[in-house]
C-alpha cells in the first residue's frame, strides 16, 4: 500500500513527488510509456524563474526528476488504465497495463496532449511530414519549406525555433491576429524566415510518400489554394489526458478535472495538479505550484487517515 501514487512525470507530478517524498510519504510516480510531457518537448523555456539563460524543457525536467529521486520517490513506467475505490481499505486501486497497485491517495498530473486538426491526410502523413513536436522533428526539415498551424504561444514559439533549421516557415492562422504573447509576436514579425497566411483554414494534407502540399481555404473570400511545403507542424492547443477518469472524477465539458483551490477533486483522496486541471494559466511554474499544493493536501489526507495529522493552526 502506497501513501500516494502520482500519475504523470511533468512539472506538476515531479514537484508533488519532491514534496511527498520529503514529507516521508511512501510515494510512487507512474510515468507514461507513450505520451511525452509538453514541458520535456519544449525547445526553450524562458519564463521559468531563476533561469535567465536558455533552458531546454528536457534539462529542466531532468533536474526535477533528480530532485525527486534524491528524496526517495519510486518511479515506474506504465500506462494507467483505471482507478477504482476500495471502500473497505479506504484506498484506491490503480490498474496499469502491467499490474494493479493500492494507494491511500492519488495525485493526477497527466497533463494534456496536442489537439489534432482531424483533417484528411493528418494521420496518413504523421511521421512523414506531419509533426506535433518541433524539438523532436525539426532536424528532419533542414533547408526545407515548412508550415506551422496555429496562432497561440506554442505555434509562434515553435515557429521561431524551427527557423533555426528550415529555409522558410509559414505560419497559417485561422484569424487575422495572433493569440500569442506580444513578445513572441514581435519576434516572429521581425524574423525574415517567417511568413504569415491569415484568416485561413487547412482543409487537407496532401502528398505521395511524404507531405507535398496543404489545401487551404481563405475564410474571408472562401477561395481555395494549394500551398506547397515539405512539412507541417500542428500546434492548435491541447486535449487533457483524462479518458481513464471519465465516470470517476468531475470533468468540465472539455475534459479538464475540476478541483478546489487545494487541488481536491470530487473524490476524497484523489487530487489533481497541472495542465490536466481546469485553470486559467497553464505554465511550468503554475504546474509546479499545483504539484506542491496537491502534495500538501494529500499529506494532510493520508495523515488524517492514519490518525497522525497535526490539528490545523487557529
Ligand atoms: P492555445 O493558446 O489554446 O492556442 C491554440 C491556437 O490554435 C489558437 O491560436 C487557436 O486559434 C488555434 N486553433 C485551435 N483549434 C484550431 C483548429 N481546429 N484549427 C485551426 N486553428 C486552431 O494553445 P497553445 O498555444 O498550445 O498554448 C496552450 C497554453 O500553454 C496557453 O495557456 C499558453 O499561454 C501556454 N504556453 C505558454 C508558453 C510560454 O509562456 N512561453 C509557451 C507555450 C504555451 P484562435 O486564436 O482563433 O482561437
Amino acid at each position: 500500500m502506497y501513501d500516494v501514487v502520482i500519475i504523470g512525470a511533468g512539472p506538476a507530478g515531479l514537484t508533488a513527488a519532491i514534496y511527498t517524498s520529503r514529507a516521508r510519504l511512501k510515494t510512487l510516480l507512474i510515468e507514461s510509456s507513450t505520451t511525452p510531457g509538453q514541458a520535456v518537448i519544449t525547445s526553450d523555456i524562458e519564463n521559468y524563474p531563476g533561469f535567465p539563460e536558455e533552458l531546454a524543457g528536457f534539462d529542466l525536467i531532468d533536474r526535477f526528476k533528480k530532485q525527486a529521486k534524491k528524496f526517495g520517490t519510486e518511479f515506474k513506467i506504465d500506462n494507467v488504465k483505471s482507478i477504482k475505490e476500495d471502500k473497505a481499505k479506504k484506498s484506491w486501486q490503480i490498474s496499469q497495463e502491467a499490474r494493479t497497485i493500492d494507494s491511500l491517495s492519488v495525485i493526477v498530473a497527466t497533463g494534456a496532449r496536442p489537439r489534432k486538426l482531424d483533417i484528411p491526410g493528418e494521420d496518413k502523413f504523421r511521421g512523414k511530414g506531419v509533426s506535433y513536436c518541433a524539438v523532436c522533428d525539426a532536424a528532419f526539415f533542414r533547408e526545407k519549406n515548412i508550415a506551422v498551424v496555429g496562432g497561440g504561444d506554442t505555434a509562434v514559439e515553435e515557429a521561431l525555433f524551427l527557423t533555426k533549421f528550415a529555409n522558410k516557415v509559414t505560419l497559417i492562422h485561422r484569424r487575422d491576429k495572433l493569440r500569442a504573447t506580444k513578445i513572441l509576436e514581435e519576434r516572429a514579425s521581425a524574423n525574415k524566415k517567417i511568413e504569415f497566411i491569415w484568416n485561413s483554414r487547412v482543409e487537407e494534407i496532401k502528398g505521395g510518400d511524404k507531405v507535398e502540399s496543404l489545401k487551404i481555404t481563405n475564410l474571408k473570400d472562401k477561395k481555395e489554394k494549394d500551398f506547397s511545403c515539405e512539412g507541417v507542424f500542428i500546434f492548435v492547443g491541447y486535449v487533457p489526458n483524462t479518458d481513464f477518469l471519465k465516470g470517476i472524477l468531475k470533468l468540465d465539458k472539455e475534459g479538464y478535472v475540476i478541483t478546489d483551490d487545494d487541488m481536491r477533486t470530487a473524490k476524497k483522496g484523489i487530487f489533481a495538479a497541472g495542465d490536466v486541471r481546469r485553470k486559467l494559466l497553464r505554465q511550468v511554474v503554475t504546474a509546479s505550484g499545483d504539484g506542491a499544493t496537491a502534495a500538501f493536501a494529500s499529506r494532510m489526507y493520508v495523515e488524517g487517515l492514519k490518525g497522525i495529522a497535526y490539528p490545523p493552526l487557529p
